[in-house]
């Protein structure tokens, strides 16, 4: 059994003393903490390393969900996964959402988990998910303690993978996030809270905290996920799929966003497959053309579960399965993979 390494855990009742007490240590030594669900494991495996954690489960400020379908969502970082996929609005409203929170892991982390720590949750790599003795034994790579990166040895960069499954859904409906920390607050679209590079995949400060998430209108907008993994009842994404379409009257798409999670380091917009959608209506002919130019920016290393090839060929199919159940086409069924 990996037992939890000891530190000191910081229970700060407001969030203005939790931005104080994350300001006041040093960046190395301390972490926030939400759930846990991704962190204790991590501290157990030793690729964290925090002597303190200031604790954010406490505070009521970060619990909270407001606003509807049509003037758009507010919702707090600390709202469970399991909160999240039962809301009756985002249920009804924003099924990509509900769909995406409740296919995270199991019940009971979805109960401890919040949203907040799943738009944050570390990258993954097969070289860097594992025990100290097993990294060890390789060397370890460069995300903890090593050198090298296993993936691609002649890179000079770390290529763990973005593995949020309610990231790739929130950057397709357009969210913001708000982040508040010692310097004051900011509001930056989720999309650049990500960053190309595996080990500092975050663009904000470590003392920086997210404390809620600011959801458009869904009104007039289809939205869908389609996850791809090994177990259905427990697995991180090793591709995850959401699309978000605006149509108008006829049919006739007027904005498009499709976004791949688990395909790198960061969720990636694919751009070139929206704007082939734009001004088309959804026919299986425009969402095969939209499937097939998602495709090219997928660039998935052999560093998560399944093999490369067959996580690459299932980009095609997932944004065609995506866009076919949003246009009420009949989905194909799996042998479809191997056209
Ligand atoms: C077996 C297993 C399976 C899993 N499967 C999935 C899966 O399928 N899909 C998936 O997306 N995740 C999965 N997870 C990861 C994790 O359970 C979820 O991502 C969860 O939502 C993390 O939320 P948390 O509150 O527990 O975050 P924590 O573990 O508390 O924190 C995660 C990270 O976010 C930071 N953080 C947390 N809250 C904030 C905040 N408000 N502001 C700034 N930083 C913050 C922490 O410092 C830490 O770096 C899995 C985990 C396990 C152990
Ligand atoms: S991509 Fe390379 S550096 Fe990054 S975790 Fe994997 S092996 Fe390590």
């Amino acid at each position: 059994m990996l037992r939890l390494p000891a530190f000191t855990y910081l229970a700060p009742s407001s969030l203005t003393a939790a931005v104080r007490m994350i300001a006041d240590q040093q960046p190395e030594d301390a972490m926030l903490v939400a759930g846990g669900t991704d962190l204790y494991p991590n501290m157990k495996r030793q690729q964290f390393e925090p002597k303190r954690l200031v604790g954010l489960r406490r505070l009521r400020e970060l619990r909270f969900l407001s606003g509807d379908a049509r003037h758009g969502l507010t919702i707090g970082a600390g709202m469970t996964l399991t909160e999240v996929s039962q809301h009756q609005e985002i249920a009804a409203r924003y099924p990509a959402l509900a769909t995406a929170a409740s296919l995270v892991s199991t019940p009971q982390l979805r109960n401890m988990g919040t949203i907040g720590g799943n738009l944050c949750v570390d990258t993954r790599c097969n070289y860097y998910n594992q025990t100290y003795w097993w990294r060890q034994a390789i060397g370890f790579c460069m995300k903890k303690d090593g050198e090298i990166c296993w993936v691609a040895p002649g890179s000079s960069r770390c290529w763990a993978v973005s593995s949020s499954d309610t990231a790739p859904v929130l950057i397709a409906l357009n969210a913001q996030v708000n982040l508040l920390g010692p310097q004051g607050e900011r509001v930056i679209p989720l999309c650049d809270l990500y960053r190309d590079d595996g080990m500092v995949y975050l663009g904000k400060g470590n003392d920086e905290i997210l404390t809620h998430i600011i959801v458009p209108p869904a009104t007039g907008w289809r939205m869908g996920y389609f996850k791809l993994r090994r177990r259905d009842s427990f697995d991180f994404p090793i591709l995850g799929v959401a699309a978000a379409l605006r149509l108008d009257d006829d049919g006739t798409c007027l904005e498009a966003r499709i976004v791949l999670g688990a395909v790198t380091s960061f969720p990636v917009l694919a751009t070139a497959a929206a704007a082939a959608l734009v001004g088309q209506r959804l026919t299986p002919e425009s969402i095969t053309a939209a499937a097939a130019a998602a495709f090219k920016p997928a660039k998935p290393l052999d560093n998560t579960d399944l093999m490369l090839s067959y996580r690459k060929k299932m980009v095609r199919v997932h944004v065609a399965r995506v866009l076919r159940q949003l246009a009420g086409l009949p989905i194909r069924p799996s042998h479809d993979v191997h056209e």
